[in-house]
C-alpha cells in the first residue's frame, strides 16, 4: 500500500436489506396549504386554473407517492408533512412555487424531488410542512420533457468541447440515450442509471470513473438554478460561483436545479469487464490504490473504471449487484481459499472500440500482470459500452419480478481515509458484520483531489 499518500480516501458503500416497507399517507384534513392568507390569496391562486402550466395535486394517491423513497423507512418525526406535489410544466412553475413560499408570511418548505431513490426523506420537506416539486414526473415523464426541455447536445461548444444541457429532472438513462444519438456520452457515471440529473448533482455522483474524472459533479460546466427566494439563476465556475459550488453536493438545500450543462465525451463502443478476487486485504487495497494513482494516463496504460465489493456472506458469491457470475457457475467461498473469511473483489473495465480493438487483449493483460490477485480467480466479459453503464437495471427488472425490489434499503455510505481503512476492514468487515448480510457492500478507492 502506498501509504504515504494521504490524498487518496476509500469509499465504502453499505446496503442491507431488512424486512418489509412502511410507509405513511396524509389524510385530506391535513392537505391545506399553511399560506398567510392575507396575502394576496395564495392558496386559492395556486390552485385555481391557469396558475402553474403543470398541475398541483393534492391526491392522497399523490402525496403518498411523493412521500416513500427507496429506502423504504418510516419517515423521522422531524420531517414535515406533504401537503402538496407540484409537478411542474416548465422552469416558470418551479419559480412561482419557491417564489410563493417566500413571499408568504409564515412560509412553508419546498422540496426538489428527482426519481426518489434517495434514502431517510432527503427529497421531503425537512421540519415544516410543505410541497414537493416532482421534478422527474415519471408519471407522465415524456409529455415533461417534451413541454420542458428535451437534451440538446452541443458537439463543439469550444473550449469546452462537447456538452449536453438538460432538464434538472431528467435521469441520467435519457441524457446518455440523448447524447449516444451524436456518438458521446457523459464522463462520470453512477452505478444506476435510473436517477435525476439533479438527484445526482445535489449528492455527488461516484462511481468507478470518478478516480479519472472526478464525480459526476466535478463534470458540469453549468447549472440553472432557483434560488430560495425563487430567483433563475445561472452559475458556473465564472458567474454565481458560490451558489454553483453550494448547489453541487448541497442535497437541495441551496436551490433547485432546473437545467444543468454536462460535459460529454466520445461514446466507447464496447466495454471488457474483469472481475479478480482476492483474500487478503493488503492486497486488495494495494492494488486499487495503484490502479487511481494511473488516473490521468493515457487509456492504453490505466483502465477506465475501478471498483470493487466485499464479500461476507459464506454462500455463494453472487448477489443481485454481482450478478457478472454465472448462475449456471457458481463460486463457492472455499474454492478461492477465503475459508469461510471475507474475500474481494477488485472489479475493473477496460473501454475500447473497433479502432482499438486487437490491442485491448495485451494492455489489459499488460496491467493485470502488476496485480496480486488469486491467480485462478479471473472473470471476464465484453459487453457493450450502454449495457455495462446499464447493468444494475437488469438486477433491479430480476428483483422487481420477484418482489424484492420494493422493500427497505437501509443505506450507508461512508468516506474512510486511507489511513483507516485496514482497521476498518478488522473492525466492521471482519468484525461487526460477520456472515449477516446479502446485501452488495462496495469499496472502492477515490482520489481526493478529483
Ligand atoms: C440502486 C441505486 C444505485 C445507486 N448508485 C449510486 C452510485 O453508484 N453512485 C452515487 O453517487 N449514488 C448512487 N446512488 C444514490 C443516488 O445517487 C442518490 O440517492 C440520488 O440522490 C438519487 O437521485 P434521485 O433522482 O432519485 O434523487 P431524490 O431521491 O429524488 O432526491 C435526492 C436529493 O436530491 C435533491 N434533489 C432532487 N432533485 C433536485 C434538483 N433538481 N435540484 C436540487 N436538488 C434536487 C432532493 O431534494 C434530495 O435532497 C444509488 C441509488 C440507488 C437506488
Amino acid at each position: 500500500m502506498n501509504s504515504s499518500n494521504d490524498l487518496e480516501l476509500l469509499l465504502l458503500t453499505l446496503v442491507i436489506f431488512a424486512g418489509s416497507i412502511s410507509t405513511v399517507g396524509f389524510p385530506m384534513e391535513f392537505v391545506q396549504l399553511d399560506l398567510d392568507h392575507d396575502h394576496d390569496n395564495l392558496d386559492r391562486l395556486m390552485f385555481g386554473r391557469g396558475f402553474f402550466d403543470g398541475s398541483l395535486t393534492v391526491d392522497p394517491a399523490d402525496l403518498h407517492q411523493a412521500s416513500v423513497d427507496f429506502g423504504g423507512l418510516t419517515p423521522l418525526p422531524s420531517q414535515g408533512k406533504i401537503m402538496a406535489v407540484l409537478r411542474p410544466g416548465s422552469v416558470n412553475d418551479v419559480v412561482k412555487m419557491v417564489k410563493t413560499a417566500y413571499v408568504s408570511r409564515r412560509g412553508f418548505a419546498v422540496s426538489a424531488r428527482g426519481h426518489g431513490h434517495s434514502t431517510n426523506g432527503q427529497a421531503r420537506p425537512y421540519s415544516a410542512p410543505g410541497v414537493v416539486i416532482e421534478m422527474s414526473n415519471y408519471n407522465d415523464h415524456e409529455t415533461v420533457m417534451m413541454m420542458i426541455m428535451k437534451p440538446n447536445v452541443v458537439i463543439d461548444g469550444g473550449d469546452r468541447g462537447s456538452y449536453v444541457d438538460v432538464w434538472g429532472g431528467e435521469l441520467w438513462i435519457d441524457v446518455l440515450k440523448a447524447s449516444l444519438e451524436y456518438g458521446l456520452a457523459p464522463k462520470s457515471w453512477t452505478d444506476y442509471l435510473y436517477l435525476s440529473v439533479g438527484g445526482t448533482l445535489s449528492n455527488g455522483g461516484i462511481s468507478g470513473q470518478a478516480f479519472n474524472h472526478g464525480p459526476q459533479i466535478a463534470n458540469v460546466h453549468e447549472l440553472e438554478v432557483v434560488t430560495g427566494k425563487g430567483e433563475l439563476l445561472t452559475c458556473s465556475e465564472e458567474q454565481n460561483t458560490d451558489l454553483f459550488h453550494g448547489v453541487l453536493g448541497g442535497l437541495g438545500q441551496f436551490g433547485i436545479i432546473t437545467r444543468a450543462r454536462i460535459a460529454l465525451e466520445p461514446a466507447p463502443q464496447r466495454v471488457r469487464w474483469i472481475r479478480v478476487l482476492y483474500s487478503n486485504f493488503h492486497d486488495f487495497t494495494k492494488d486499487q490504490e495503484y490502479l487511481i494513482s494511473l488516473h490521468g494516463k493515457p487509456n492504453r496504460e490505466r483502465f477506465d473504471y475501478v471498483e470493487g465489493f466485499v464479500i461476507v456472506d459464506e454462500g455463494l458469491i453472487n448477489n443481485w449487484r454481482s450478478s457478472f457470475f454465472s448462475p449456471r457457475n457458481p463460486i463457492k467461498f472455499t474454492s478461492v481459499g477465503a475459508n469461510g473469511g471475507v474475500i474481494y473483489s477488485l472489479e475493473i473495465t477496460r473501454n475500447y472500440d473497433e479502432s482499438t480493438s486487437r490491442v485491448v487483449d495485451q494492455e489489459v493483460e499488460a496491467l493485470l500482470k502488476k496485480l496480486n490477485y488469486i491467480p485462478s480467480s479471473v472473470f471476464t466479459s465484453d459487453l457493450p459500452y450502454v449495457d455495462f453503464l446499464d447493468r444494475v437495471r437488469k438486477a433491479e427488472l430480476k428483483l422487481r419480478s420477484k418482489g424484492l425490489w420494493e422493500v427497505p434499503h437501509p443505506w450507508l455510505n461512508l468516506f474512510v481515509p486511507k489511513s483507516r481503512i485496514v482497521d476498518f476492514n478488522k473492525g466492521v468487515f471482519k468484525g461487526i458484520l460477520g456472515n449477516k448480510t446479502s446485501g452488495p457492500i462496495l469499496i472502492y478507492p477515490m482520489n481526493k483531489n478529483k
